[in-house]
């Protein structure tokens, strides 16, 4: 009999199972995936490590959850500065004075305020009440038409008019010259990739890949006193209430031939006939190219398509919008009268979350648990 079964050896299952397993609790980990990590997952191809369900950067203002991450790899100095590229024009993001100073020839941060108030006026937004109006409000209309629209059209399924606010929210506008992608404090990327940090975490632990918890549910159900369930809650319930909506993505990765294909990590497309989002150019997390003297004359990049989800399709993004939390909520409220399952992470608590809260939520749940 464990202690714990973790059902997932994503971020989320293992920071748990790392903690179960030091306060000398008797734990299983299964995951249906052949590899460890979940979506953090990267692989070493031609000494890159390649960030095979996107790019990952961690980043934090939580000093415990940095302070903690730290245990299992040293952090370089990576700051996300991606760019956009709209048909032949490129431009710096997170919006930023450099992106201002391109798309209007504005100089300083009151000629670019006086630009975004006077189209945020024209479009009449008093309170912002889709993704749309927040964008424009934050923004104003050139922007939102040229950065924010068709990438955000294509990434979603549904026009910004039909998505929740909080999706833009997410990232920064600034009237300085910054290109950092994030306001966070700490930010980098664990030197030699993720996948070394989780298994690091499972050390001395028994992890089983290929393995569906629910192809043996009643089997899996009965060999630990408590799970930790890292899947779809939706699916856990067969469904009960109705599915939850998620989107999902395709991934094309190709070696190329080049030393240096796009001089940057992260370029978006933001144009909507473009199929994909971005393109990433995995080598540049880790300064593949800054020492002349270490010239790797390959490359591994990635493209970045959004796809609509059907059961049985990976489950990248939760659609949390007003519908999809409600549904959620049902879903949550019969998972607390569980007295042996607890859920946890993106899927099982189906929230919008970054690595950094995954951690927080995986140590706060420790800490309830363990003690
Ligand atoms: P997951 O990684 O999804 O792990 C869940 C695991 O459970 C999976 O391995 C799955 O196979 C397994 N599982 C599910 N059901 C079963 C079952 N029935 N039986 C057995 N195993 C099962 N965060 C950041 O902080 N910075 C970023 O830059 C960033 N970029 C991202 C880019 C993309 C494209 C995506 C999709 C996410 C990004 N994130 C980023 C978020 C980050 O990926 C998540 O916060 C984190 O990976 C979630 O960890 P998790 O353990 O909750 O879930
Ligand atoms: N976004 C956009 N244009 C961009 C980048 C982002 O419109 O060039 C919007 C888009 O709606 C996206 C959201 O901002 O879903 C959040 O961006 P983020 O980079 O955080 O997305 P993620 O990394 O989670 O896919």
């Amino acid at each position: 009999m464990y202690d714990f079964l973790v059902v997932g050896a994503g971020l989320f299952g293992s920071v748990f199972a790392y903690e179960a397993n030091k306060a000398g609790k008797k734990v299983l980990v299964i995951d249906k995936r052949s590899t460890v990590a979940g979506n953090i997952y990267t692989e070493n191809i031609e000494n890159i490590n390649v960030h095979k369900y996107g790019a990952h950067i961690f980043h934090t203002n939580n000093k415990k959850v940095w302070d903690y991450v730290q245990q299992f790899a040293e952090f370089n100095r990576y700051t996300n500065s991606p760019i956009a590229v709209y048909k032949d024009e490129l431009y710096n993001l997170p919006f930023n004075m450099n992106t201002f100073n391109k798309m209007w020839g504005v100089v300083t941060p009151q000629q670019a305020k006086d630009r975004i108030d006077a189209q945020v006026k024209e479009a009449r937004i008093t309170t912002p009440k889709n993704l749309e109006e927040q964008a424009i409000s934050m923004v104003g209309k050139d922007i939102y038409e040229k950065l924010i629209e068709g990438y955000t059209g294509k990434q979603w399924g549904k026009p910004c008019s039909e998505l929740p606010s909080f999706i833009i929210k997410r990232l920064p506008v600034r009237f300085t010259y910054d290109n950092n992608y994030f306001n966070d404090k700490y930010q980098g990327i664990p030197i030699g990739g993720y996948t070394g940090i989780i298994e690091k975490m499972l050390e001395g632990i028994e992890v089983r890949l290929n393995t569906d918890f629910l192809e043996n549910r009643d089997e899996y159900s009965s060999i630990a006193k408590k799970i930790i369930y890292t899947g779809m809650i939706d699916e856990y319930y067969d469904y009960c209430y109705g599915e939850l909506e998620y989107r999902s993505l395709r991934f094309e990765t190709e070696m190329l031939n080049v030393e240096n294909y796009q001089g940057n990590a992260v370029v978006n497309y933001t144009e909507y006939e473009v199929p994909y989002t971005r393109i990433i150019e995995h080598k540049h997390f880790e300064f593949g190219c800054q020492n002349a003297n270490e010239v790797n004359n390959k490359t591994v990049i990635t493209r970045e398509y959004p796809a609509e989800w059907t059961k049985g399709d990976e489950p990248y993004y939760p659609m949390n919008d007003e519908k999809n939390n409600q549904l959620y909520t049902k879903y949550k409220t019969l998972s607390d009268k569980e007295e042996n399952v607890v859920f946890g992470g993106r899927l099982g608590m189906y929230r919008y979350f970054d690595m950094h809260n995954v951690v927080d939520e995986a140590l706060k749940l420790s800490e309830k648990l363990l003690g």
